[in-house]
């Protein structure tokens, strides 16, 4: 069997940590995992039961009911809730503004770090995980862990270009608002592991990023 080879992603909004991501498990052969997505689709599960946002109880007890699926190709990553194709939905601004509310429920959290780490399993340790807490909790072990940053005029430059949007200062403010409340909930908030090799964006193309992380993964290695 091939040894494990877990490579964890973390960073806010727009740092580029989806493209890297992905970018780097293709070249490696790794699985990848969004675990941004399944905080996405929870929250889209929770829209379509009409779920009152503001009350933590009420999304624990929908959240046991809601049944999630990765697909971990990073050319084509998957995600379904009960049997239904999120990915799209996922994406929209509805989901977009609530879903730090709950990832902030720690029960919430809970049940998708354990789905994280099985998903880490059972692909025999070999995959790339993106996210705000996989350096510091559901993979503190993995072999190699990088924190994306970028400044924040930059990240919103980008985001808005993928949302076809030409309206950088409210892409701007929407980003600060999220990365705001990720960052204080008090369930495993976006933290840099200490021992997570931090990685400044801002100046650099995609193609750059994604060269310096399998490079320093190779180096590591070998
Ligand atoms: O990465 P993305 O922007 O799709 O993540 C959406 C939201 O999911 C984040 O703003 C954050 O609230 C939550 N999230 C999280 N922990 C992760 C990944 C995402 O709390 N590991």
């Amino acid at each position: 069997m091939s040894e494990s080879l877990v490579v964890a992603v973390d960073g806010p909004s727009g740092s580029g940590k989806s493209s890297t991501a992905r970018g780097v498990a293709d070249r490696l052969h790794l699985a990848y995992l969004d675990t941004g997505a399944m905080y996405r689709a929870m929250t889209w599960a929770m829209l379509q039961a009409d779920v009152d946002l503001h009350d933590p109880e009420a999304i624990a007890a929908a959240a046991t009911r809601v049944h999630l699926e990765s697909g971990v190709d990073p050319l084509d990553p998957t995600i379904h809730v009960d049997g239904v194709d999120v990915a799209e939905a996922i994406r929209g601004e509805d989901v977009t503004g609530a879903v730090s509310h709950v990832a902030a429920v720690p029960a919430v959290r809970e049940q998708l770090v354990e789905l994280q780490r099985a998903t880490i399993a059972g692909n025999g340790h070999r995959i790339v995980v993106e996210g705000r807490d996989i350096g510091s909790t559901v993979a503190p072990d993995a072999d190699f862990k990088f924190f994306l940053v970028a400044d924040p005029a930059a990240r919103a430059a980008r985001r808005a270009a993928e949302d076809g949007s030409d309206d950088t200062v409210a892409t701007e403010q929407a980003l600060a608002r999220r990365d705001e409340i990720d960052s204080n909930r008090t369930a495993s908030p976006l933290a840099r592991a200490d021992d997570a090799v931090l990685i400044d964006s801002t100046h650099m193309t995609l193609a750059e990023v994604i060269d310096t992380l399998v490079d320093m993964v190779e180096k590591g290695q070998s």
